[in-house]
């Protein structure tokens, strides 16, 4: 809190008043610490890939690239290392549009259970893991209101997570629930969880539990925090239940109005 004092005077010399403005500068205090904290996050995160490519350009040009197998690895670590950059730029241009004000999403009437099997068969497709999907969802519509995009981004940020911290053989599986107003869409995973303390934070921007690994696995940091603006644009929340070594669910809400529903077919 930060106090602006005036005192009122008369030509005679005699005090006869005193305006205090109070301002809580608080909130704006926090905003500005965010901002800073934001910037150094960033440009550390751009630092790393940037000097990792630095040294592996030198040592190329120093004579790697002639050589039949450090040549090639080489140049691969540069290129993933550039793709990482790539994501990392977009992730913060979505987020950056989403701080604005005028940000907008293009919501349509989607059957949300259809929409929902068609991306989780896109990756039963191109899984690569031992992992095995089980699907717990209704076998009737249920349209919701919602930016396909937008949301194929948030589902596939979850389940893409949900399948790197999987072990081999692990199970992922898919659950949609109606309850009064919303529905509840849940996935979970067998993989090593997320520290208890911790929960809350993995949809803070650039939070990760364990940084260097969660680098290894091409993560930005970034995935859940955007998930988070964009359900809530859809009026909806997001939050996750989690036991180290067992497991994680992520969990989010869209409004849902059966009513509705009946007017509009
Ligand atoms: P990242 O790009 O690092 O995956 P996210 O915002 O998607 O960023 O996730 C933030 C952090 O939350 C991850 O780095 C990881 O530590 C943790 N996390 C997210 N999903 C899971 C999961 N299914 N199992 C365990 N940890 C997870």
């Amino acid at each position: 809190l930060r106090a602006n004092m005036s005192i009122i005077q008369r030509e005679t010399g005699f005090v006869n008043g005193l305006i205090a403005v109070l301002h809580d500068i608080t909130e704006q205090e926090k905003l500005d610490e965010e901002r800073r904290e934001f910037v150094s996050n960033v440009s550390h995160e751009l630092r790393t890939p940037l000097t990792t490519m630095r040294s592996y350009l030198e040592a190329l040009s120093e004579g790697a690239i002639d050589d039949k197998e450090l040549g090639p690895r080489f140049l691969g670590v540069t290129r993933n290392e550039t793709e990482r950059m790539i994501r990392l730029v977009n992730d913060l241009l979505d987020l950056s549009k989403m701080d604005s004000r005028n940000y907008e999403i293009n919501p349509v009437w989607v059957d949300f259970v259809k929409f929902f099997n068609h991306i989780i068969d896109r990756f039963e497709m191109t899984k690569e893991r031992q992992v095995t999907f089980r699907r717990l969802l209704p076998n009737h519509t249920i349209y919701v209101e919602i930016d396909e995009d937008k949301l194929t981004q948030v589902i596939d940020n979850i389940i893409s997570n949900a399948m790197k911290y999987s072990p081999e053989g692990g199970q992922v599986t898919f659950r949609i629930q109606e309850f009064h107003g919303e529905i509840e869409v849940s996935i979970s995973d067998q993989g090593i969880g997320i520290p208890k303390d911790n929960i809350e934070k993995v949809f803070e921007r650039f939070y990760r539990v364990d940084r260097a690994r969660t680098r290894q696995l091409g993560g930005t940091g970034l995935g859940l925090a955007i998930a988070k603006e964009m359900i809530g644009a859809h009026g909806g929340k997001i939050w996750a239940r989690s036991l180290e070594g067992k497991g994680t669910t992520i969990l989010f809400t869209l409004p849902y109005d059966p009513l509705q529903e009946d007017d509009w077919l």
